[in-house]
């Protein structure tokens, strides 16, 4: 055998095994379908500026020991998450905080938001009468409210997911922070940033000294690739592994629309939403501010943004978020059943273990699955 690991995948669970195992003295080949390195994290410059191609991304986590690795191979910037949201011409503040109840009510204190929100509160349990919240609707009135719902999340959610609210499973909107001080902060998260140079230092430095071969198609050359390793470790789709034998799991995906806007800055900030249901659109992304801050931001005389479409995904379009609904994840459980039985196959990331995984986990679950 040439190779103790190939590896199928060069996004972010590929990469940083392929590291681990190279610093535990294993040879690696590292193989993508795809023109470049990175997966989804990969950025493409386009007037100086690193335009995140599959999507906005902002690394975040708790965890001291995936922050500590990222920040050995690149140093991450200072920013900080902080979207507004523009309804119908009026801006606002998330995640939902002091800032934003100012915006809405005109309270200053949090006594007085309080005060608002269980009053709005009130009005939701007496419709519900002690049932649980059924769905996304119920349950988002019920953290934050019938104005905030109809205002920032009601068209917002509806244009995400392609289905009215009443038609949505309440988790999802469990996980949107509620906070009772002037806080923009997206995310609860101890560490965040984006890496100085844009990710592709980051992907450049896990694979520095390793062999990846792009445009390769692992199914093309499927016999003669398992020939050459010992061991592989997948980071497809994992239907796609088993020839789709049970049949197809589901994707929720995006179209971006990215135009040169001969501004140095479009919109003031990296993310706005769009949260009326008449916009197209679900948020605008201008991608400077992910890495220009205060004088710089005007060095670079243009911008780069990107209007985010949600669209229904069909068989072959970019799998962009699993579906982790009953239905997906009963078909990713059979499917993960019968890769348990591929005793020469280390399946991981967000496409083999078919979850809807951040960077962080991805990280974090690639150490874990290379002990040195
Ligand atoms: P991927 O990046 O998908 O890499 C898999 C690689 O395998 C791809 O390069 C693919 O081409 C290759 N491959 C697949 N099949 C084959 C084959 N047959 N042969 C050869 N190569 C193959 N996370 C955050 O923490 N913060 C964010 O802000 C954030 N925003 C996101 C926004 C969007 C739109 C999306 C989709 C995800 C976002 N994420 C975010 C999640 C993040 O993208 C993932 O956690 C991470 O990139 C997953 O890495 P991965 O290696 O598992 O998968
Ligand atoms: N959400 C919303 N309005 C917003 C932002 C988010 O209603 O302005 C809701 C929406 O239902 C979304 C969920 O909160 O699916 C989670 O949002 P987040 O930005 O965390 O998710 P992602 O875009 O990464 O799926």
């Amino acid at each position: 055998m040439k190779y103790d690991y190939l590896i199928v995948g060069s996004g972010l669970f590929g990469s940083v095994f392929a590291y681990r195992a190279k610093q535990a003295g294993k040879k690696c080949l590292v193989i993508d379908k795809r023109s470049h390195k990175g997966g989804n994290i990969y950025c493409e410059k386009i007037e100086g500026i690193n335009v995140h191609k599959y999507g906005a991304h902002i690394f975040h986590t708790s965890n001291k020991q995936v922050w500590d690795f990222v920040n050995s191979i690149v140093e991450f910037n200072r920013y900080t998450n902080s979207p507004v949201a523009n309804f119908k011409g009026k801006l606002y503040n998330l995640p939902f905080n002091m800032n934003t109840f100012y915006q809405m009510w005109g309270v200053r204190t949090p006594a007085e938001a309080q005060a608002k929100l269980e009053e709005q509160r009130e009005e939701v349990k007496a419709s519900l009468n002690g049932r649980e919240p059924q769905n996304l609707e119920e349950q988002a009135q019920l953290l934050i409210g019938k104005d905030i719902y109809e205002t920032l999340i009601k068209g917002y959610t509806q244009k995400q997911w392609g289905r009215k609210c009443t038609d949505l499973p309440a988790f999802i909107i469990k996980r949107l922070p509620v906070r009772m001080v002037y806080d923009n902060n997206y995310f609860n998260d101890k560490y965040q940033g984006i890496p100085v140079g844009g990710y592709n230092k980051l992907i450049d430095g896990l694979l520095d000294g390793i062999e990846v071969r792009l445009n390769t198609d692992f199914f093309e050359h499927r016999a003669e690739l398992e020939a050459i390793a010992d061991k592989i470790v997948y980071t497809g789709p994992i239907d796609e592994y088993f020839g789709y034998k049970f049949g197809k799991l589901q994707y929720r995906t995006v179209s971006f629309e990215t135009t040169v806007e001969n501004t140095p800055n479009y919109q003031g900030n990296a993310v706005v939403n769009y949260t009326e249901a008449e916009v197209p659109y679900t948020r605008i992304i201008e991608h400077k501010h992910f890495e220009m801050f205060g004088p710089d931001i005007d060095v670079c005389p243009k911008s780069v943004i990107s209007k985010e479409y949600s669209t229904e995904w069909k068989f072959g379009m970019e799998p962009y978020y699993p579906v982790n609904d009953e239905l997906n994840n009963a078909l990713a459980d059979m499917y993960r059943e019968l890769a348990k039985e591929e005793k020469n196959v280390i399946f991981g990331g967000r496409l083999a273990d078919y979850r809807y995984y951040d960077m962080g986990p991805v990280v974090e679950k690639a150490i874990g699955m290379t002990i040195l």
